[in-house]
């Protein structure tokens, strides 16, 4: 016999939020808190920061590799960001989700719009910083990019913020625990939702 939580609808979870915002320690945190929780990784021709890890933060390939991917329509959907190409592997996402676990998509906003036309079922989570100024600093005190790279990052970020409102959610990052926590309730609420009876 089945058990109920294998019966259970799997959601598709868009988390955006500018660069540097936290995502990556939001996502990790509520991959411990909440039930069948795993992480879509993504596929990105942009080379691996120092701890990076191939298969595990993104799969990281060549632009040939990547453009071919794009020709045989294995990307649920695909960006250029500041001047590399990052994508959803299509078959691993909906393969996750359709057997009932929450699949998280860390994406930019035209990605994350892209998936909402797709998978209209989906839920999109925007995490704001609690100042642009933090973000300046967070950015900063990272230490993996340089100058220029952060500027342009700053750059799309405001861009971002500005479109954070066609978002299901908007959340603010002022604590990781607080803000996962917050996202936990969004998930277990969209979760409930899809998994009425009528
Ligand atoms: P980073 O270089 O900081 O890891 O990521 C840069 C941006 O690319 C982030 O905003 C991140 O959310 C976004 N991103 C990562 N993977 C994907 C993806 O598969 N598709 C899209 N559209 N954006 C992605």
């Amino acid at each position: 016999m089945k058990t109920l939580s294998n019966d259970k609808k799997g959601l598709i979870v868009v988390i955006s939020g500018p660069s540097g915002v936290g995502k990556g320690t939001i996502i990790q945190r509520l991959k411990q808190i909440v039930d069948n929780c795993v992480f879509s990784v993504s596929a990105t021709t942009r080379s691996p920061r120092p701890g990076e890890v191939n298969g595990k933060d993104y799969f990281f390939i060549s632009k040939e590799d990547f453009e071919e991917n794009i020709r045989n329509q294995k990307m649920l959907e695909y960006t250029m960001y500041n001047g590399n190409y990052y994508g959803t592997p299509e078959a691993s996402a909906r393969e996750a989700a359709a057997q009932g676990n929450i699949v998280l998509l860390d994406i930019e906003v035209e990605g994350a719009g892209n998936v909402k036309k797709i998978i209209p079922e989906s839920v999109s989570i925007f995490i704001m910083p609690p100042s642009k100024s933090a973000l300046e600093q967070r950015l900063i005190g990272r230490g993996t990019e340089t100058v220029d790279q952060i500027r342009g990052r700053l750059n799309i970020a405001n861009r971002e913020m500005d479109l954070s409102e066609n978002y299901d959610y908007i959340v603010t990052n002022d604590s990781i625990d607080r803000a996962a926590q917050e996202i936990r309730r969004i998930i277990l609420k969209e979760q409930a939702r899809l998994n009425r009876p009528y």
